[in-house]
């Protein structure tokens, strides 16, 4: 597809949130892209639009049967007033995956990428500035076919929302208490736990909530089968220091293969610091913990880059780990992150993609 992007500008621009009371996706930019795909014709008619509802069939199949996929990224602003994404490409690599094992077409990745900084360039001046805050970016593909047989949709709409978003951390990165949940689970070898698939999301709500009334900020989950082996912590992989070495699951078919994973990853192994790749049971990380073998442990996600954990409730015994304060380690590790991410320290991946530069005067 070589169609150029059709761009249809909004003559009714919102007020702008204040900067200090973003939250996380509760506030939508001027415009969306969107472009539709059938059967026969692939994907066509590229445009931005002003952000709008969207109306569908009550058959379209993405309601019954879940056929639908989404990513997430981020656009930050830097202080000379460029704006650069993380890694999109991994993004979109990732999402023809999740498509792939939903049955959904492929939507080129250069593409993608070209709608995104299209739409960018539309709602640049929704990008915040103050420290931590970014824009948050949430591409997703829906089934549209308004048919109730179980068979792949025959019509797609790819769709991208921006959202403008607070700093995660207002008072400074703090640890959170997670419940080891040891009746629901996530994801099975399998199923869909590798595609970032709505199915997923709805059915970890539930075991969310639970933990929520109990005090808990998010679940950590273990493996479907014999509840024995960690997962990952909400929507967030998992990371523990382990006398000096980084341990994280291994991806096994059953876990996210989170970009922020991957990025801490390589840049431990930059650093010379030791990741281990493989399963690993809660009883051996409760034991570590025990005898004081278990230095830190940390959630990584898009959204808030490192969470760290200071509490763990297994089966009502409680670790507390490294105190329950953040470790030298994962404040190192945000600190860096997010530096490389809002390009305040040099980037020596090439992990940052210039989506445009400063604003012409
Ligand atoms: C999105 C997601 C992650 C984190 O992926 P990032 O690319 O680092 O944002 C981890 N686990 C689940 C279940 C997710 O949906």
């Amino acid at each position: 597809m070589t169609e150029l992007i059709r761009v249809e500008r909004t003559d009714k621009k919102k007020n702008k949130p204040e900067q200090g009371k973003l939250g996380f996706g509760k506030h939508f930019t001027d415009h969306m892209f969107i472009m539709n795909y059938t059967d026969g014709r692939g994907w066509h008619d590229p445009r931005v639009i002003p952000y709008q509802p969207i109306a569908l069939d009550p058959a379209a199949k993405v309601f019954h049967y879940g056929q639908t996929i989404f990513e997430g990224l981020k656009a930050y602003r830097t202080d000379d007033g460029r704006i650069l994404l993380f890694r999109p490409q991994l993004n979109f690599e990732r999402m023809n995956r999740s498509n792939e094992r939903l049955g959904v077409p492929d939507v080129d990745g250069e593409i993608a990428i070209e709608a995104l900084r299209k739409l960018i360039e539309v709602d640049r001046d929704w990008i915040p500035s103050e420290e931590g805050t970014s824009l948050y970016i949430r591409p997703f593909v829906i089934a549209t076919e308004p048919e109730l047989g179980v068979s792949p949709s025959l019509e797609y709409q790819f769709i991208i929302i921006m959202s403008p978003v607070g700093a995660y951390y207002p008072e400074g990165v703090n640890p959170v208490k997670i419940y080891v949940e040891c009746d629901y689970v996530r994801a099975v070898r399998g199923g869909v736990g590798e595609a970032k698939t709505a199915g997923n999301y709805a059915g970890g709500l539930k075991a969310q909530e639970l933990a929520k009334a109990k005090g808990y900020t998010q679940v950590l989950w273990l493996d479907g089968v014999q509840r024995k082996y960690i997962e990952e912590v909400g929507s967030m992989n998992v990371f523990f220091k382990l006398e000096g070495k980084v341990h994280t699951p291994i991806l096994n078919g059953s876990i996210l293969a989170g970009i922020t994973r991957r990025s801490i990853i390589e840049l431990l192994r930059h650093w010379n610091i030791e990741v281990v790749e493989r399963a690993i049971t809660i009883e051996e990380l409760y034991e570590a913990g025990r005898d004081g073998r278990l230095e830190e442990a940390f959630g990584t996600g898009t959204a808030a880059v490192i969470s760290p954990i200071g509490e763990l409730n297994w089966q009502d015994d409680p670790l507390v780990i490294n105190g329950g304060k953040t470790g030298e380690l994962s404040a190192k590790l945000y600190d860096t992150l997010t530096g490389i991410q809002q390009g305040r320290i040099a980037d020596p991946f090439g992990w940052m993609v210039e989506a445009a530069g400063p604003e012409a005067k």
